[in-house]
């Protein structure tokens, strides 16, 4: 098997370099996968003017997994949109066809108490989103920013074809039949076309399985049902704006935006696993980020795209018992546990692999 590795920028190298000890610890057990490593974002801006060299699509393409840190950061918010790095994080998802983003929004026992709602509320929280990843508004065209009437108009269009409602109903649908068999589709149908037409093709779709309780919402209720009642969601189905804002609200419910992993699918099962934080500039360079998300992306990549169940059950043991042992970053630290830097976190995870 081979991976291609794309650390990025910011504290994009000090988490995926932990990922790496993981993988290297898994391959000296026996693990037969080889690394390419390759620049996206404002890395590879810098080195080839490009946010997606070539180079770096053509080895993700012929790799059979991806693993990405994260993109982005102050200094690159001044070039043009093209050359932006999140540009390269839209284009590798887009180039990858990885249609499917799965984020699992699960809280772990030991961190209830660094979530910003009660624990009762979150307890056992269990909650998969699915978001639509390479349609809807941040695609569509046109867009951009033109001269109407004598004044600037900022322009995007929201377009779902029923082909891609239905492929990604389709991965909801057997997520679900996975699960708990609850899927609950996000729209705004009462004001979006577009999203009336995805609601008519989540039904459609329903129809196929009929042992999956499908219910839908609308996406202002959902946001406010997220902090209210957690626990009513299974797996939650959106398109690509609506999840990209509801998947980030899920993560707080959790205590970190640093301990969330997703994957990101094509049709074949082929993916891309990052953590859904970002690059984080605000603590790059200090050895303070929270590496754990990453490792966590090494196990969804050895449970979708590598079939090693085995091994992606081992990791995340040994993120649990590292946080039983009280281990913790600054973003997920609360009096009376052992606060601890990158390093020392992909340490700790090391011996209890
Ligand atoms: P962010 O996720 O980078 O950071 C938000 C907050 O969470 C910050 O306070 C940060 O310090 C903290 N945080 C994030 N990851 C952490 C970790 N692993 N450990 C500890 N703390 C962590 O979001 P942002 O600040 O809105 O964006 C920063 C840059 O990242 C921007 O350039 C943005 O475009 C980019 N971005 C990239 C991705 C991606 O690569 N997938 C996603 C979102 C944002």
């Amino acid at each position: 098997m081979k991976i291609c590795i794309l650390p990025g920028d910011g504290i994009g190298p000090e988490i995926m370099a932990q990922a790496l000890r993981v993988l290297d610890a898994l391959r000296a057990d026996g693990l037969a996968i080889e690394t390419e490593q390759a620049l996206i974002g404002g890395a590879a801006v810098d080195a080839t003017g490009s946010p997606l060299p070539d180079a770096t699509l053509k080895i993700a393409r012929e790799s059979d997994a991806v693993l990405l840190a994260a993109v982005g950061g102050p200094q690159y918010d001044v070039l043009p949109r093209e050359q932006r790095p999140e540009r390269g994080l839209l284009g590798i998802r887009k180039g990858l066809d990885a249609f499917a983003n799965l984020r699992p929004a699960l809280l772990y026992e030991e961190l209830a108490s660094a979530s910003s709602l009660k624990p009762e509320i979150v307890a056992g929280l269990d909650i998969l989103i699915i978001r639509e990843l390479t349609g809807d508004i941040y695609f569509g065209e046109p867009r951009g920013i033109a001269m109407r009437h004598g004044e600037r108009v900022g322009i995007n269009t929201m377009v779902y074809s029923e082909s891609e409602i239905r492929r990604i109903a389709h991965v909801a649908f057997k997520a679900a039949m996975k699960r708990g068999r609850k899927l609950c589709s996000v729209d705004k149908m009462n004001v979006l076309e577009a999203t009336q037409l995805w609601r008519d093709v989540v039904i459609e779709v329903g129809a196929e399985y009929p042992e999956v309780a499908l219910s839908h919402m609308l996406v202002d209720n959902a946001a406010m049902q997220l902090v209210r009642n957690p626990k009513q969601f299974d797996v939650m189905v959106t398109g690509n704006m609506f999840g990209d804002i509801l998947s980030d609200e899920a993560s707080m419910l959790t205590g970190s935006i640093g301990m969330l992993p997703s994957a990101s699918l094509d049709e074949s099962g082929k993916g891309l696993y990052e953590p859904i934080h970002g690059s984080a500039p605000d603590i790059a360079g200090k050895g303070l980020a929270n590496p754990l998300a990453m490792i966590l992306s090494v196990a969804m990549m050895l449970r979708y795209s590598l079939n090693r169940e085995d091994a992606a059950l081992r990791i995340e043991s040994a993120v649990k018992k590292v946080l039983a042992q009280g281990y913790r970053t600054g973003d997920i630290w609360t009096a009376g546990t052992n606060k601890v830097g990158t390093k020392e976190m992909g340490d700790a995870v090391l011996a209890a692999l």
